[in-house]
């Protein structure tokens, strides 16, 4: 027999020999996890004692932890504007700096709008979600080559019970043809190919076409900007998240291909993180 103080206390041993993760922080996060019992739980009740069985389950995610796998991965959740959400193997865990394409996004429609948005690429739909959830007036769209993604963000509509958000399988535009939009938002993948940080932590485990997208992490930027054109009304608004590094090409990119007002925004870390701009209206 263990208690949660003891058993804590073993599994942060176990994590700290792992440099970078926050170990008190993820067990608690894995033993809340078994418990089914938020992580106030554990400081309310240090002395109890735990059965074999759960301990067994704790050390066995422990393990899957200490191996590299993502604590995301592991409790099949993360949250992401607030909005707790499912994830798997088959979408990108949300980032917070993605976050700050919903902040930009809500900059620019109005409260009580009812425009017609499409998030590419939307995985387990962290951006349509949010948006959708603060917009109940839009109308989202969001679409994804992956259909294990889509069956993920499907699960997290219905238990957000969002009725303006709907899903869309494809290619970036693809299922989209003939429409029209106000607003595109897109995490696409942008890290370059050869860049050694698909290598490390958490990124070994996510889906690699979710992640990179040529030599210079720009390809899947390139064909949406481009696109982007025919698929919005005049006077929309494309925003695109991107990597520190490439605010400079990204803007180009925007402005070669027609857009105004092409503003690039820092993230939470002050790096250059996304890209916004506007079609000239008529
Ligand atoms: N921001 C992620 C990373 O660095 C990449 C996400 C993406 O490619 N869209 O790891």
């Amino acid at each position: 027999m263990s208690t949660i103080k003891q058993a804590l206390a073993v599994a942060c041993i176990q994590l700290n020999q792992h440099p970078g993760a926050p170990a008190r922080l993820e067990a608690e996060i894995l033993l809340a996890y078994v418990l089914g019992k938020p992580r106030a739980y554990l400081h309310t009740w240090p002395e109890l004692p735990l059965e074999n069985h759960i301990l067994n389950q704790y050390q066995a995610l422990v393990q899957r932890r200490c191996l590299g796998e993502p604590i995301a991965y592991i409790t099949g959740q993360r949250e992401f504007w607030g909005l707790p959400l499912n994830v798997s193997p088959a979408t990108l865990i949300p980032r917070p700096e993605t976050e700050r394409l919903v902040e930009i996004a809500l900059e620019l429609i109005p409260a009580e709008a009812s425009w017609r948005i499409a998030d590419l690429g939307t995985g387990g739909g962290a951006l349509a979600l949010a948006l959708g959830s603060e917009r109940p007036r839009c109308e989202i769209t969001g679409t994804d080559i992956s259909a294990a993604a889509l069956a993920i963000a499907e699960e997290n509509r219905r238990h957000l019970n969002l009725v303006n958000v709907r899903f869309a399988a494809g290619r970036w535009f693809d299922p989209l043809k003939g429409l029209r939009f106000d607003l595109v938002v897109s995490n696409p993948p942008y890290v370059g190919c050869n860049d050694p940080h698909l290598q490390e932590g958490d990124l070994r485990f996510e889906p690699q076409q979710a992640l990179s997208a040529g030599p210079d992490g720009l390809e899947a930027i390139r064909e949406i900007i481009c696109d982007a054109v025919d698929y919005l009304i005049p006077g929309g608004w494309l925003i695109l998240e991107h990597a520190f590094d490439q605010g400079d090409s990204v803007t180009t990119l925007f402005i070669e291909n027609g857009f105004t007002r092409v503003f690039c925004h820092r993230d939470y870390a002050e790096r250059e993180r996304a890209t916004a701009g506007q079609l000239p209206a008529k």
